[in-house]
């Protein structure tokens, strides 16, 4: 097949790329390189099955394509709030190009949602019946009611349309390739850790998330796109974890030493986040596979190797201050 993905040089749509040209198809990625990198696709460059194109989905684009996967769009809060009019414009104007070329092209099109369209859920775990608890008027809305907004467009084009669209609503991923700025807090942590700096815990460190590695990811992503169930379907993976439990973590793998800093926690964080996976297990026969503390080994080799890359010079473990936590 010729599979489109919007987003494809960022840290999912990589990986997805990865995973598609594996399996012999030819890939587009198209992407404005806002927080997507071409090192990311570097390996498939050259490659006459593999096509780049430097594009910005608020402009309307023609191509020829069976399947189209549309990731495009920040996903770390500092990227996404740097410019918000602009994420708004990416998850409505973009997602009505893309749902507009679906619908010309006759592609099947899957949307990347996210569990922000739970905002701050009152219902846990979250199943995909919730409609949400969301600030409207927040510093987090342009990400989490501009992807309400896409799914609401993905769905009146599949009723009013018929454009086979397929949802996925993205709990917390991580993985290699995440951006050492990124923000988020995976690889805030892992980058600190190796850097033997202390770990930035926002508020008390008592919210929860539950983290999916990228691979697993991945996969239901695949499952999803060639199933015959239009979602919306939670992929995420359902061990929940409280922010200092993940901060403790991975101190303990780099380094016991590290000390854990007290940050004030932003406006409008999810107190709490864990996907109901139901839907994903009996419709798509999907669930995660890589427990956190393999995934977060893996995430910390890449890290470590892209650091050094860089020549930066990483302290050894043990030659810290002990750890004593620190409010600031
Ligand atoms: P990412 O920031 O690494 O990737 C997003 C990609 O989209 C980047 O390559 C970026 O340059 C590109 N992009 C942004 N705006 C664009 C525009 N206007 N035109 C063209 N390209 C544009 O983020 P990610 O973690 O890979 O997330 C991918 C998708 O998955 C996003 O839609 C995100 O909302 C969704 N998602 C991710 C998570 C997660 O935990 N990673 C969770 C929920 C949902
Ligand atoms: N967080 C943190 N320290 C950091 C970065 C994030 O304690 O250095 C917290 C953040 O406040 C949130 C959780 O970790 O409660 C997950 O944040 P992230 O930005 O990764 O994802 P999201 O909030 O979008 O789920």
């Amino acid at each position: 097949m010729r599979i489109l993905v919007t987003g494809g040089a960022g840290f999912i749509g990589s990986h997805l790329i990865d995973r598609l040209m594996g399996e012999g198809h030819e890939v587009i990625c198209l992407d404005n390189f806002y927080t997507g990198h071409k090192q990311n696709i570097l390996k498939w460059m050259g490659n006459p099955y593999f096509e780049l194109i430097r594009h910005d989905i608020t402009e309307p684009i023609r191509l020829e394509a069976d399947q189209i996967y549309h990731l495009a769009c920040p996903a770390s809060p500092i990227h996404y709030q740097y410019n918000p009019v602009k994420t708004i414009k990416t998850n409505v104007i973009g997602t009505l190009h893309m749902l507009g070329l679906a619908k010309r092209i006759k592609a099947r099109i899957l949307l990347a949602s996210t569990s922000e369209v739970y905002g701050d859920p009152e219902l846990h775990p979250q199943q995909e019946d919730y409609w949400g608890n969301v600030n409207p008027i927040g510093i987090r809305s342009c990400y989490d009611e501009g992807k309400r907004v896409a799914e609401t467009l993905s769905f009146d084009y599949h009723r009013q349309n018929n454009v086979d669209i397929r949802v996925a609503r993205i709990f917390n991923t991580y993985g290699p390739r995440m951006l050492e700025n990124d923000g988020r807090v995976v690889s805030n942590f892992v980058v600190q850790a190796l850097q033997g700096k202390a770990l930035t815990v926002y508020g008390e460190g008592s919210q929860t998330r539950s983290f999916c590695y990228v691979s697993d990811l991945v996969d239901g992503l695949i499952r999803l796109m060639n199933g015959n169930h239009i979602g919306p379907v939670n992929l995420g993976n359902p061990d929940e974890y409280t922010i200092l439990e993940l901060a403790q973590t991975i101190q303990a793998m780099v380094n016991p030493h590290l000390e854990v800093q007290f940050k004030p926690l932003p406006q409008d964080d999810p107190r709490r986040r864990q996907p109901d996976i139901t839907r994903a297990r009996t419709w798509l026969g999907w669930e995660p596979t890589i427990p956190l503390k393999q995934g977060l080994d893996l995430t910390i080799s890449d890290f470590r190797a892209r650091l050094l890359a860089e020549g930066n010079d990483l302290p050894t473990p043990g030659t810290e201050t002990l750890a004593t936590p620190v409010v600031s």
